[in-house]
């Protein structure tokens, strides 16, 4: 009986979604597609488990974390037409769990009936920081003030806005395409290629949202999560959600990432990074149409995981509860030193015995030092207890050979 009940809301979902009767299609005739196999695209898969889907993955390096998890994985290049193309004609619905792909493939995907959720047309936006920017200053978002410049002369030719803020408009991530330019000396070591100058900003706190929204244009917020960098490298340190800030700052920060959703006609999940500055105001920093670093909280905290919820929502289901269930903090594990990996042991061993921690490895082969390959996310009744064993576990991570 429930069954029957279920496979009819299945059948209704797609009937609203299309428009159109489709009577046939259940959710796991349905043949999903991502681009990009990395820990992303794994933890999408984990909920798509749960919804029975049929999910193929493609990424170019072959031991993507994905590549283990679908037997259905193709090495070709998202970023490149052709393969893009014969990767997408034969699927219903096509997401992405990173932004460098070619959306000229997506859009004609997309006119050929495939349903590309984020549409091909916010990937692109989103693509270049620059036309971010613009994008946001159009539809009255307050971002950071910033100029577009070609090349390492054009950035030298700015010196006169020194200090400022130096980023590469594509393909930049966690930290490495920017440069905080604070002299003249600096200026020599600029990048040499198309990228955002901006204003440098006296960050008080820095906050993401998560917004989702599905094809109907519902829209369902996470609370505020507020993320602490390493300032030197410019990277995620850790991060605890709720951020601890004023109700109003956090319906202001709630308000800011739906009319973006609304500005982009979003349909899945877009993470909406912002500086709190000094004086208290609230600067867009950074999008993400797709499920984000900073709400891989939300597997173990919230009713529904942003996994879970980008699948709904390009899927044309209903949204589900972004309510938090725990307090929590996730920690970024990083490929250690060689002569670090001990130390690193030590820490999964102390993750594994602490009630509340739950680790996620990615599985990665061959990864560079500092990058990403695993992370811990901490959940706890209160603020307190969760921030208690979060110290302890990040300082063994991070090898400050602090006794516990
Ligand atoms: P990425 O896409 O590589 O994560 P971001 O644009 O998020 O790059 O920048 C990384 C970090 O650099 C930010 O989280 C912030 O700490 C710092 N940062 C970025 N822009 C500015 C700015 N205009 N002024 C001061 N610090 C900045």
């Amino acid at each position: 009986m429930n069954l029957l009940f279920h496979f009819c809301l299945i059948k209704l979902y797609f009937r609203q979604f299309n428009n159109k009767e489709i009577e046939l299609y259940m959710l796991e005739t349905l043949k999903i597609g991502i681009l990009g196999g990395g820990q992303l695209g794994g933890m999408l898969i984990r909920s798509a488990i749960d919804f029975g889907l049929n999910i193929c993955v493609m990424d170019k390096d072959p031991n993507a974390p994905c590549a283990r998890y679908t037997s259905s994985f193709t090495c070709t290049n998202p970023a490149d037409y052709e393969a893009v193309m014969a990767f997408g004609e034969k699927l219903d619905v096509l997401t992405i769990e990173k932004e460098n792909v070619n959306t000229q493939a997506l859009l004609e995907l997309s006119k050929r009936g495939v349903k590309v959720f984020p549409h091909p047309e916010t990937i692109g936006i989103i693509q270049d920081k620059y036309l971010q920017k613009k994008f946001l200053e159009n539809i009255g978002v307050p971002v950071v003030p910033g100029v577009a410049v070609l090349n390492k002369k054009d950035v030298i030719a700015h010196a006169n806005r020194l200090p400022f803020c130096l980023k590469k408009c594509r393909s930049g991530y966690d930290g490495k395409g920017v440069m905080i330019m604070r002299s003249e000396e600096d200026l020599q070591n600029a990048f040499d290629e198309p990228c955002v100058l901006e204003e440098l900003v006296q960050i008080k706190q820095e906050l993401s949202v998560i917004v989702s929204r599905d094809v109907k244009g519902n829209i369902q917020c996470y609370d505020p999560v507020h993320m602490i960098f390493d300032k030197e490298r410019l990277l995620l340190d850790f991060q605890i959600c709720p951020a601890n800030i004023p109700e109003e700052l956090s319906v202001e920060a709630s308000n800011i990432a739906i009319k973006i959703a609304e500005g982009l006609k979003l349909v899945g999940i877009l993470a909406v990074e912002m500086f709190v500055t000094s004086d208290g105001k609230l600067l867009v920093n950074e999008l993400a149409p797709r499920p984000h670093n900073s709400g891989h909280h939300t597997i173990e905290a919230c009713n529904t995981s942003q996994y879970e919820q980008h699948l709904r929502a390009i899927l044309g289901m209903p949204l589900g509860d972004t309510s938090l269930k725990f307090k929590s903090a996730m920690i970024n594990i990083l490929e250690p030193r060689p002569e670090q990996r001990k130390q690193l042991e030590a820490a999964i061993n102390h993750i594994a015995s602490t009630t509340g921690a739950h680790l996620h490895w990615y599985g990665k082969t061959n990864s560079k030092e500092g990058r990403k390959i695993g992370h811990v996310t901490i959940t706890a009744e209160n603020i307190e207890n969760a921030l208690l064993k979060t110290v302890r576990i990040r300082n063994l991570i991070n090898n400050k050979y602090e006794k516990i």
